[in-house]
């Protein structure tokens, strides 16, 4: 350990105490990676091990450690649950990562002003029951809702469940207290009432910020009183490309679920697979309504019509109710005891039919075992998340397979969408997404953490460990390298033999 690294360590022990800041081996490998298996070579270019993690209580401990960042010029990386499998809650350069994990508490669910005041380390779930026992509905969060922090949902500019009837999170928050990069704490918003009219909108500077402008310690969310009923319905089609009109038609009509979300016909077979409770055949358009007993019957009646006429198959109550409480967990095929990972791209929704086309496409080269499931998230977006079950052990295949979620993007740019999220990994990408408006996202980031410090290497600038901004052009070529070795491989059949003997082991055990 150097000097300034002893010095660092009193300083941060003299702010949290010694049980808050970890340097331990097992700690840094463990906050060295986030959900999403990197491929070691990643290491040739960043340096993912912190040099140490801390843990703060407050407000006022963040500042402090953003203040012994700034002095010793060393990184802080703000981390929530690492549910988010771009690389950004972990570092590119060492430093300190900031869990905001320990800041967890819902402060004050405010029945009269129809807010709740929770600490960004927040887990969605429990915020949305809390809030659900005083009365009040919180209406948007990601279906990582079981581990997924409110800070790192807000600074993924996440999209998830209530998003098609109530927007995005961003749209649902009154104010944020931040920590800036230069220690100052400040509120972006307003308790009670919106923010129209009152300088430039900080709350929408720091959603989707992936923690590069600041660390969200608290935030007051909007919320809706709670429902007379909620409603799951579920309608079956052969495919997911068949059920394109279907979906089409409930954005074109004059009705407005709480959330529309699909599986596709493969994903319904791995289930079917491994053993799982699958009700037949097909892809499964779920459609969850809410609002009072009468509102819900008349929308359910444009939905039973809508589906009749596009050939679709209502599922019993007892199927949807299902597909339901199944939101949160579109992973089960990782149960088998294989790696998954995803890609996001967002579309506009009368390219879908030609985006399926395409992915399907993509799957079959790459010879991967891959489905799409995904949501609607407005009238006129549809976000596909297909996701790929791979052997992160084989290292040549693991490797190889990150390229997918590389090669989805281009087809979301194709199709006039774009991928979703740029974290460590696909930094590189925002000129392309956004143009000239990104020079000036990354003079905002100069102007507001000109010391660098506030997880650097994200976002807005692709950096390697040694400070060299990584051009798109590497990435392109590095990622499409990697696709056309995948490609002349043998197609992966790991989740295929897995799912069977998984299938066999819990024979009679009740599976979901
Ligand atoms: C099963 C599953 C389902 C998912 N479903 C959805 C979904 O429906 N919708 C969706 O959008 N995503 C979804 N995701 C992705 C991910 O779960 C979400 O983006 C999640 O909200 C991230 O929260 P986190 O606490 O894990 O953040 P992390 O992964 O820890 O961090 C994400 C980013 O935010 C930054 N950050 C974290 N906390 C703070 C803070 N307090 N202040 C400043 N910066 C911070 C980090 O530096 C990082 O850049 C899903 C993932 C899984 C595994």
């Amino acid at each position: 350990m150097t000097r300034d690294n002893v010095e660092i360590f009193e300083s941060l022990v003299k702010i949290v105490g010694p049980n808050r800041v970890k340097i331990t081996e097992t700690e840094k490998i463990l906050y060295s990676h986030d959900l999403a298996p990197l491929p070691k070579e990643v290491g040739l270019a960043f340096n993912t091990m912190p040099d140490a993690v801390i843990r703060p209580k407050s407000a006022e401990e963040v500042s402090q450690i953003v203040k012994v960042a700034i002095k010793y010029d060393i990184p802080v990386i703000p981390r929530g649950a690492a549910t988010w499998g771009f690389g950004g809650a972990i570092p590119s350069q060492g430093g300190i990562v900031i869990d905001i994990s320990s800041m967890d508490r819902v402060i004050h669910v405010d029945q009269d002003n129809l807010e709740i005041v929770v600490e960004a380390g927040a887990v969605w779930k429990k915020v949305y029951d809390i809030a659900l026992k005083r009365g009040l509905f919180v209406v948007s969060y990601p279906s990582s809702m079981y581990a997924a922090t409110v800070g790192g949902w807000i600074n993924t500019g996440g999209i998830g469940i209530g998003c098609y009837k109530y927007g995005s999170v961003g749209q649902n928050i009154r104010s944020m207290e931040v920590v800036l990069p230069d220690g100052r704490i400040i509120e972006t918003g307003f308790s009670g009432v919106s923010d129209h009219s009152a300088g430039y909108n900080l709350n929408g500077l720091f959603v989707g910020s992936e923690g590069t402008l600041g660390i969200i310690t608290k935030v007051t969310l909007m919320a809706e009183p709670a429902p007379e009923i909620l409603r799951p319905t579920s309608y079956q089609f052969d495919t997911l490309a068949k059920a394109f009109p279907f979906i089409r038609a409930i954005t074109r009509s004059k009705i407005r679920p709480l959330n529309i979300s699909y599986v596709d016909e493969i994903h319904v077979q791995f289930l079917d697979m491994m053993g799982k409770h699958t009700p037949g055949k097909g892809a499964l358009i779920n459609v969850a309504l809410e609002g009072t007993i009468e509102s819900v019957k008349v929308e359910e009646d444009v939905l039973d019509n809508l589906s009749a006429q596009f050939e679709g198959k209502k599922m019993s109550d007892s199927i949807a109710e299902h597909e339901w409480n199944e939101r949160a967990y579109e992973f089960r095929p990782r149960e088998v005891g294989l790696s998954a990972a995803l890609g996001e791209i967002v579309v506009p929704l009368n390219k879908l039919p030609h985006v399926l086309r395409d992915i399907y496409e993509l799957v079959d080269n790459m010879g991967m075992e891959a489905s799409v499931i995904g949501m609607v998230t407005d009238r006129n977006t549809v976000a596909l998340l297909p996701y790929f079950i791979f052997d992160d052990k084989k290292l040549i295949k693991g490797t190889t397979s990150l390229a997918f979620p590389k090669k989805l993007g281009d087809i979301g740019f194709e199709h006039g969408g774009r991928p979703l999220g740029l974290g460590l990994l696909f930094a590189g990408n925002l000129p392309k997404i956004r143009g000239e408006a990104a020079e000036l996202m990354f003079d905002i980031k100069t102007v507001l953490d000109p010391h660098d410090i506030m997880n650097p290497g994200k976002s807005i600038e692709g950096i390697t460990k040694q400070g060299i901004p990584i051009p798109k052009i590497a990435m392109d070529l590095g990622m499409g390298a990697m696709a056309a070795v995948k490609m002349v491989m043998p197609e992966d059949k790991a989740f295929k033999e897995r799912a069977k003997e998984y299938k066999k082991k819990h024979a009679g055990k009740g599976q979901h």
